[in-house]
């Protein structure tokens, strides 16, 4: 008898789910030709692949809840995607599976200037919603360095944040309510039009899970009035350490800057010739700290902030003159990672949490790292907030410098975690960081995770594998990765 091969199988069922989508679905909105899939095997970690089965394109919430029908009947798992922006993994496709792209749903519903919030569909970008109200003098607080592209519901999903998050608080701090629907196609609305919402706090609970509880289909968001002035104090320093104690003096002395980053000399030489942005490129390290408000408020703080900065050791001060000057200012840190293009092939964005007060030391153990792993690593993050965002430079055509890239990185998060940080401050773990997981958090934690899971996905369909590690595979992990001399999960089986 003829055998069938695992190729034919997978045609066939990839024909099968296709079929019953485009039941359900407009024939123009469902992809499964390669050339029509391709764009979608990976979203901004692009060192990992995966082509998907099926894209979906729906253009209506009612659309969605179909697609779910047909992906709980024929046992699909569902991959949500809004821009493909994330840089963890977590719109990378899983290969049975489907993509649900919301790049259709991409209207702004409704504006509130007096209420000051916008109602949006989860395809919009997030500069979008600060275009849109700018005439009422508003914007939407939250700005990823993706913002040209990244969309409200990946935000939402990752819990997003920027330079400004600093002082105006990350994506859970400026989302009123998400409208969602769980796999189950109920729809369900999260949070309030008012600041608080009774029960439990399932909000909070949503923003962030990494599309593994719902897909977002509308969202709330708070809009804030645009400041008066803003201005941006760039200082430099001969030294890291002192750059890095000058952020937690900062801090210390009660200032909260409208943001507070950081660029080692690596980062300044990488982009100054990119944008010209008149950067000290002698300089161990950069902070770019910014002050808005009314004129009065911010001529104060930024004297504060200077009588700081030149106390922590600052070698020269300059402050932004006019708003086309602090923009170019701040046009370095905003281009870091692509301009990382221009000094190596390749390069490998982490993405760790730390207390601010250890940042110098946590900056000396990176740059031991290079060394260990003979790879150079630019340094450009959210000093404020204490979340690193190290530029790890490889060449993947170079046998084994990727394996040694994810090595370094690993290491740097398990330094984070070491110093009383975490793996992650706004890119989520996705695929890239679920072995850290193990690092991070005990088999008790790990388990409170998956019921929360479950709760939402009982099926487990929607982007399983991510986020969350089983414990056979911190198991595995634990069996490679000796911390301390001690196993993270001692009493699983070492096969
Ligand atoms: C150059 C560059 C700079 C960046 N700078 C920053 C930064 O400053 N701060 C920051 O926080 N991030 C940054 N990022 C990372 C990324 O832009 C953000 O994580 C962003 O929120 C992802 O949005 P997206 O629309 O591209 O989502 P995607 O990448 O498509 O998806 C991200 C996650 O959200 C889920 N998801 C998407 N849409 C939905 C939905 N409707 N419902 C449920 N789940 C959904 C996906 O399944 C996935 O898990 C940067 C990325 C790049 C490439």
């Amino acid at each position: 008898m003829e055998q069938i091969s695992s190729e034919q199988i997978f045609a066939m069922r990839q024909r099968d789910v296709a079929r019953a989508l485009r039941q359900v679905l407009p024939e123009h909105c469902v992809l499964h030709n390669e050339e029509d899939t391709r764009p979608y095997e990976c979203d901004g970690l692009a060192a990992f692949r995966q082509l998907p089965m099926v894209v979906c394109l729906p253009e209506n919430e009612s659309q969605i809840i179909a697609t779910l029908e047909v992906c709980r009947r024929l046992q699909v798992p569902i991959v949500p995607r809004g821009a493909g922006t994330g840089l963890s993994g977590g719109a990378m496709p899983i290969a049975d599976g489907i993509v649900l792209s919301t790049a259709k749903l991409n209207k702004i519903l409704k504006v509130d200037a007096y209420a000051r919030t916008a109602v949006v569909q989860p395809g919009v970008r997030n500069l979008a919603i600060s275009e849109a109200v700018s005439a009422h003098d508003l914007y939407y607080a939250p700005d990823p360095s993706s913002q040209i592209a990244c969309t409200i519901g990946g935000n939402v999903a990752e819990n997003s944040g920027g330079v400004h998050c600093l002082k105006y608080g990350l994506t859970v701090h400026n989302v009123l309510r998400v409208r969602v629907v769980t796999v189950d196609g109920d729809v369900v609305e999260l949070g309030s039009e008012a600041l608080d919402a009774p029960g439990l706090d399932l909000l909070a609970v949503f923003i962030g899970s990494e599309g593994m509880l719902g897909i977002v289909t509308e969202v709330t968001v708070k809009l804030i009035p645009k400041p008066q002035v803003a201005r941006v104090i760039m200082a430099s320093f001969d030294d890291v350490v002192k750059g890095g104690n000058a952020v937690a003096n900062v801090i210390a002395a009660g200032i909260i800057p409208a943001g507070l980053e950081m660029m080692d000399k690596t980062s300044s030489r990488m982009v100054e010739p990119f944008v010209k942005a008149g950067y000290d490129i002698d300089a161990e390290a950069i902070l770019l700290c910014e002050s808005d408000g009314t004129n009065e408020e911010v001529e104060e703080e930024i004297a504060r902030m200077t009588a700081v900065l030149e106390q922590a050791g600052a070698t020269a001060i300059a402050v932004s003159q006019s708003d086309a000057e602090r923009l170019r200012f701040w046009s370095g840190r905003k281009n870091a990672f692509p301009a990382a293009g221009r000094i190596s092939p390749d390069y490998y964005c982490m993405d760790g949490t730390i207390p601010r007060k250890r940042l110098a030391e946590v900056l000396i153990g990176i740059t031991h790292m290079e060394t260990k792993y003979g790879l150079r690593c630019a340094n450009v993050f959210h000093a404020g907030d204490g979340n690193l965002h190290p530029l790890i430079m490889f060449d993947a055509n170079q046998p084994g410098e990727f394996e040694r890239a994810e090595a370094f990185g690993a290491e740097i998060l398990e330094l984070c975690v070491t110093v009383g940080g975490t793996i992650t401050g706004e890119h989520g773990v996705g695929i890239e960081k679920i072995n850290s997981m193990c690092v991070q958090f005990s088999r008790a934690e790990l388990d409170a995770f998956f019921a929360v899971k479950r709760a939402f996905d009982t099926r487990s369909l929607l982007n399983p594998d991510k986020a969350i590690p089983t414990l056979h595979r911190c198991a595995e992990y634990g069996r490679m990765h000796v911390k301390q001399g001690r196993l993270a999960f001692p009493d699983l089986p070492r096969f």
